[in-house]
């Protein structure tokens, strides 16, 4: 299917592994240019290359952390313009709620709160002047069911999801979406390690870890990176200007609800 999108620019953060990869790699499939956004920069430069030579569009890596304003600034610089922008960055560590202090909290917030919220500040003017633009947000299933080890992660991705149910609708006049994907388990790095917790907090081994999780789903196993960034990339299509303001949850049924 043909996008719709071929020669628009993204800015894909956290995009050399896992869903953030998946994401510029469909992004790339249909003909957008990609800059993309990674702290460790031989991953990155290797991932820009390989994305740019799989799908003959340009890859331009920024390697900064994208939760501070100096890394946003040299990310902004190197996309002038930009027309979808895919926030995401690593989520907070797993704990309880007597492990969080002042320092964690302001942490979680940072990264998957504001650090979203401050890239979207700085692309709306463009995107509402041009009268079109595509904002997805990776969030996390964490966010519609709570995940009790995940605290930091679903009240951080929480504020965004506050912040955007009401943005959205203000920007939608202007051609403009903002939506957010909440994964369930993907198979990436970040899952890799949750399992390796698993498997020593119940003291089995990662496979078991694994199988356990696999018979939990409806769907008997975890996501793909290429299935959750094909829904990305959808969501940045032409096709998709009346999806507005959504939480679009990727968890193979995982979340037992009708709604
Ligand atoms: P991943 O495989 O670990 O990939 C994370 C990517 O983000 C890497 O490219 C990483 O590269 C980059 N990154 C991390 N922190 C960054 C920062 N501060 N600035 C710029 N880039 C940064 O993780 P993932 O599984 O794709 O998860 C992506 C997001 O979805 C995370 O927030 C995670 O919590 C959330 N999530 C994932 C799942 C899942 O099933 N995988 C489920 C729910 C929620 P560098 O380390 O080199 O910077």
């Amino acid at each position: 299917m043909d996008l719709g999108i071929k020669g628009k620019t993204a800015i894909v953060c956290g995009g050399s592994k896992g869903l953030g990869r998946g994401s510029a790699e469909k992004l790339a499939e249909a003909g957008v240019a990609i800059v993309l956004n990674a702290r460790t920069e031989a991953p990155l430069l290797e991932a820009a290359k390989e994305i740019s030579q799989k799908y003959g569009v340009d890859v331009t890596p920024v390697a900064a952390d994208v939760t501070t304003p100096e890394g946003r600034a040299k990310l902004l610089e190197a996309a002038p313009v930009v027309d979808i922008l895919v926030n995401n960055a690593g989520g907070p560590p797993p704990g309880v709620w007597s492990d969080w202090g002042e320092t964690e909290w302001q942490a979680a917030i940072r990264a998957n709160m504001l650090t979203p919220i401050h890239l979207i500040t700085a692309v709306l003017p463009g995107m509402i002047e041009r009268r079109w633009g595509r904002i997805v947000n990776i969030t996390s299933g964490s966010v519609k069911a709570p995940i009790p080890a995940l605290g930091l992660s679903g009240a951080a991705r929480s504020g965004l999801t506050g912040f955007v149910a009401g943005t959205s609708r203000q920007v939608a006049h202007h051609g403009v979406t903002i939506n957010n994907l909440l994964p369930g388990q993907h198979e990436t790095s970040r899952i890799e390690s949750l399992m390796n917790n698993e498997a020593k907090k119940k003291g089995i081994s990662v496979d078991q870890a694994r199988e356990a999780a696999y018979a939990a789903n409806p769907a008997g196993r975890f996501g793909t990176t290429e299935e959750f960034g094909a829904a990305c990339a959808f969501l940045c299509s032409a096709y998709a200007g009346y999806i507005v303001g959504q939480n679009i949850l990727l968890d193979g049924g995982a979340i037992n609800a009708t709604f």
